[in-house]
């Protein structure tokens, strides 16, 4: 008999399964089909024994300091800021050069052989930039700020890869995750806390879930834990239309197949990661883990990322008539009792991990105003009174 169900021991799963056990002193079962814990953040040793992600490449950041605090209980930190170069051909010249991603002043000058200044180069943007009277698409966003030929060159190629779409057909959020700069900056992201976790993710994850009252069963179907357990609530952050039998039709995800590689040399690529924004190249992006993790080996390990329609579902795709269909989930979800969706699938959110972490202990704070604390512990003990134990 356990309190809780926690189907998922992502950072959905884990972030709340902690919650629940260490606030509320309830009995947690937390189960999870594949056969690890840490959702898409798990990381391993691989047979040459260098860390690797077996799900691509995940690079912690947040502004939020209450997520960074948070985590922080459960792992030391190694500083890392993430520099990504892309594979382009310069639309001046056709020489094939790797330029600073997202585009700044850098990659501007070098594609051009120019020598702007950060002040220059605005103009020059803004000389560029097409009129775009409602920014809507992952198109508009881009070409509303750098132009066309840039536009085709960084994002239309890798956008076309990556989601079977063409930007003009996706919500602007997607491309807007990448801004344009106009200094120097060549770091990826630009947020407060930047770090990864020294002894990696699912080191971190084993600390999370270390708990008496957590027990963790990997390798386990929700169907098989609700055979074979009997709980009285249930956190979900497996995919949304699936809880529900598809009943209005799927959701589509887009998945990639990672092409995993181990290379007899110490280092790979000249940055964490290279992205490949020309159509031709099959895949998208290439990542050497032993940037992000610090790690010294007289060997490396690479991740080629190939986006698929087949496969677990990784992206929940941003556009209009997708959340439409979530909107119909999400009301069937809002009145199922004693059940929390959390999480990227869950509630069908293009979230970041420290996002993820900060829906979970939102929600954590809403099962804390909804069901009295130990009232499934009171619950339980009335009926072993009440039956005679
Ligand atoms: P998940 O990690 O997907 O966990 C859900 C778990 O539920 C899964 O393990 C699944 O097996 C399990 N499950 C589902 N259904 C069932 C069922 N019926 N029964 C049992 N178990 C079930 N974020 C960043 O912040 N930085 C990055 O650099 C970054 N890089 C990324 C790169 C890639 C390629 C991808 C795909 C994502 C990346 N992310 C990154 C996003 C990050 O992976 C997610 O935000 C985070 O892992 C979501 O956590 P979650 O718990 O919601 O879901
Ligand atoms: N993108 C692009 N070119 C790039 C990098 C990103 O067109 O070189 C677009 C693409 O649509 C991608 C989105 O911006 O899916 C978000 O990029 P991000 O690196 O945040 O993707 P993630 O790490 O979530 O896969």
């Amino acid at each position: 008999m356990f309190d809780w169900l926690v189907v998922g021991a992502g950072f959905a799963g884990s972030v709340l399964a902690e919650r629940i056990a260490s606030e509320r002193n309830e009995r947690v079962l937390v189960v999870d089909r594949r056969d690890h814990i840490g959702g898409n953040a798990y990381d391993h040793l691989d047979a040459a024994g260098v860390l690797v992600h077996r799900y691509g490449p995940h690079i912690f950041h947040t502004n939020s300091e209450a997520i960074f605090a948070y985590l922080s209980r459960f792992t030391e930190w190694r500083a890392y800021e993430h520099r990504v170069l892309a594979q382009v051909r310069s639309p001046a010249t056709g020489e094939a050069m790797l330029v600073p991603m997202p585009i700044n002043l850098d990659t501007i000058n070098r594609l051009y052989g120019l020598s702007l200044t950060e002040d220059e180069v605005e103009g020059w943007l803004a000389a560029r930039a097409e009129q775009v009277e409602q920014v809507r698409t992952s198109e508009d966003v881009v070409v509303g700020k750098v132009g066309r030929e840039l536009y085709e060159l960084f994002f239309r190629g890798y956008t076309r890869k990556q989601w079977a779409l063409d930007p003009s057909e996706l919500d602007k959020s997607v491309t807007a995750r990448v801004p344009t700069r106009t200094n120097r900056d060549d770091r990826y992201f630009t947020d407060r806390f930047q770090y990864m976790p020294r002894d990696g993710y699912t080191a971190m994850f084993r600390r999370l879930l270390d708990h008496p009252l957590i027990t963790v069963r990997t390798g386990m179907t929700f169907e098989e834990a609700r055979r074979r357990f009997s709980f009285r609530r249930l956190v979900w952050t497996g995919p949304v239309d699936e809880y529900f039998g598809f009943r209005f039709g799927k959701l589509p995800y887009r998945s990639l197949r990672f092409g995993h590689e181990t290379l007899d040399r110490e280092w790979a690529l000249p940055t964490g990661t290279v992205n490949h924004p020309d159509e031709a190249t099959p895949f998208t992006r290439v990542s050497e883990y032993k940037w992000m993790t610090g790690q010294e080996h007289p060997k490396t390990s690479v991740t080629y990322e190939f986006p698929s329609a087949e496969g677990d579902p990784y992206y929940p795709i941003p556009r209009p008539e997708n959340a439409a269909l979530y909107k119909r989930y999400e009301a069937l979800a809002d009145a199922e009792r004693d059940t929390w969706f959390v999480g990227r699938l869950a509630t069908y959110r293009y979230y970041n991990m420290d996002q993820v972490v900060g829906q979970a202990l939102a929600s954590f704070e809403r099962i804390e105003k909804q069901v009295p604390r130990g009232a499934a512990n009171d619950d339980r003990i009335l009926e072993q009174v009440s039956s005679g134990c």
